[in-house]
């Protein structure tokens, strides 16, 4: 639906009229200034495109406050008129849907002038950060400013951000790889426009805010990730004191079949922390798609990439079929003698990997860029890859236990899907702590291959939970799909919460599959059976 603003066009959201838009757009720019509003197309191109498997979801507005009390304000008056708030932080959110919404309508709240890096705490090692602040931007200051601190910044951004990414539970490589287990604090701007501090911030001056975080009472926190309960507007973080020493341990191995030694030798390893950072064991693929142009000529296109190619191209850039990166930290002593046990122990349990040299493995830009990625440097080589097969982009990350039989029962799944739809398989396993991340791309060519890769897409989600393997995270596009395969009751506690602090489901409505008015099937068979009431839920007018 179009309709026409200040004599501009903008899509309106579903069941608002464009009287009342107006009205709205109105009051944002009463909030946030005129120039922090904005309904012109030209504006809203980013926030309406993604390079994944759909086409455009255009937004209605963008506004973007520049403080907690203006993000206060704007969620009342979207309350007062219902309006859908679709809420970003840096806005990359990379082959997950970038900053689209998941309906149409949406006036976007984009967060990135809030970007202050409001406390860098040297001794208890956090700091508390806006939406807006960068991976690149809190680099930058803590080399600005001598702190022997470290990031842990994901594989593809440094214009990415830590409270983005840890709201929606990304991960990264160094041992503090797991950015929620990490974090500590949050503000919170509430859907009827309170703020809540969560964990120890709850008490007034307290004093533990970004240091304790089960604070007193329910642990609050995990609510607002993965979710759309609330819009983050802080978050604490703690920070890797920088280690005296470390060493990274780099190897590849020559056969698909050894995934299955890979990931036993490995278990053991992370499970004793042993290896302390997400150990990462990528196929050659994943690293040729970053520096290799795709072969057309060889392909036409259509089939997977021949494996004679990847190996004379992997053998070129000192790759294996399987490219494994840890690290090992502390004083140099333990260093020194942990990494020797390591590497002792590959030479007995992988007798066919090679180990490599680490000063020659970084003139490689794949190897130079996870020794980056395990030292908190922010690095860009991985995302020339997103571009490989003509633009299109998606992961699908499902989680796995940390057996090596499970990752090759695991490729046997994927692999023959991809193929099928006419994809290569491009994956890694990352070894977490008891779980390995299978995460593939979905690399497709844009506009072409747009339908084949959501279908693709769609397969891979529905085999993987019927294997009893969930996604730890999903495209937009398919936020409702994989909720609705969830158990019954834990949709109905999503629905319920949701109801209960956002009723007429304002926040990013259909984010993960949570709508306030939603019904599982189960509930609705029940209520059916027992007739209680549909009017005993909180109806919503439109359908968010
Ligand atoms: P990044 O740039 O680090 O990838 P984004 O800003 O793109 O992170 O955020 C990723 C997703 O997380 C967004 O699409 C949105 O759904 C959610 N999100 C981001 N920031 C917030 C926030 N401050 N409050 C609530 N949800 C958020």
């Amino acid at each position: 639906m179009v309709s026409r603003v200040n004599g501009r066009p903008a899509r309106l959201p579903r069941g608002v009229t464009a009287r009342t838009f107006a009205r709205a757009v109105r009051e944002f720019s009463r909030i946030v200034g005129d120039a922090h509003v904005s309904v012109s197309p030209a504006e809203l191109v980013p926030y309406a495109h993604d390079v994944i498997m759909v086409p455009p979801i255009w937004p209605s507005a963008v506004v973007r406050p520049g403080s907690v009390q203006e993000v206060g304000r704007i969620a009342r008056a979207a309350n007062a008129l219902r309006i859908p708030l679709w809420p970003l932080s840096t806005g990359k959110n990379i082959a997950y849907g970038r900053m689209m919404a998941v309906d149409p309508g949406n006036v976007v709240v984009d967060l990135g002038r809030m970007n202050r890096i409001l406390e860098v705490n040297d001794k208890l090692a956090y700091a508390v950060v806006e939406p807006g602040v960068t991976y690149a931007q809190l680099y930058k200051h803590l080399r600005d400013h001598n702190l022997p601190l470290w990031l842990d910044p994901p594989a593809t951004a440094p214009g990415a951000g830590p409270l983005g990414n840890t709201v929606e539970r990304g991960v990264g490589y160094t041992p503090y790889g797991e950015h929620f287990l990490f974090s500590c604090g949050m503000e919170v701007v509430l859907p009827d426009g309170r703020v809540l501090r969560t964990g120890s911030g709850a008490l007034p001056g307290s004093r533990t805010w970004h240091i304790f975080k089960w604070g007193y009472g329910p642990y609050l926190d995990g609510l607002f990730t993965a979710s759309n309960y609330g819009i983050v507007t802080k978050l604490g973080i703690w920070l890797m004191p920088e280690p005296p020493a470390y060493q990274p341990i780099l190897m590849t191995t020559p056969q698909e079949e050894d995934i299955v030694a890979i990931m036993d030798f490995l278990r053991p390893l992370k499970i004793t922390h042993t290896l302390p950072s997400a150990v990462v064991v990528a196929h050659a693929l994943l690293a040729l798609a970053a520096e290799a142009e795709y072969p057309w000529a060889l392909t036409g296109g259509i089939k997977p990439v021949p494996e004679a190619w990847v190996r004379t191209e992997a053998r070129r850039r000192m790759l294996g079929i399987w490219n494994i990166a840890g690290c090992v930290y502390g004083s140099p002593t333990v260093v020194a003698e942990v990494a020797e046990t390591v590497r002792r122990k590959a030479r007995t349990e992988l007798p066919q990997a090679t180990i490599l040299d680490i000063e020659e493995a970084r003139q490689s830009p794949y190897w130079d860029h996870k020794v980056r990625n395990m030292t908190g440097v922010p690095s860009m080589v991985e995302y020339s890859r997103l571009s490989w097969r003509g633009g299109g982009n998606a992961f699908v990350a499902p989680v796995v236990p940390l057996f090596g039989e499970e990752a090759r029962k695991h490729m046997e799944i994927a692999r023959p899907i991809f193929w099928k739809h006419g994809f290569d398989y491009i994956g890694e396993f990352i070894a977490a702590s008891r779980d390995q991340h299978h995460v593939m791309m979905l690399l497709h060519k844009q506009p072409d291959e747009m339908a084949q890769a959501m279908r693709c897409y769609g397969e891979l989600t529905d085999a993987f939970c019927d294997g009893g393997y969930l996604p730890y995270r999903t495209n937009v596009a398919f936020m409702e799909h994989t909720m609705r395969r969830l158990d019954p009751v834990f949709q109905d506690v999503c629905a319920q919460i949701k109801r209960a602090l956002d009723p007429n489901g304002i926040i990013a409505p259909g984010k993960n599959g949570i709508r306030a008015n939603r019904v599982s099937a189960s509930r609705r068979r029940r209520v059916a059976a027992t007739g209680t009431p549909a009017s005993r839920r909180a109806r919503p007018r439109a359908a968010r």
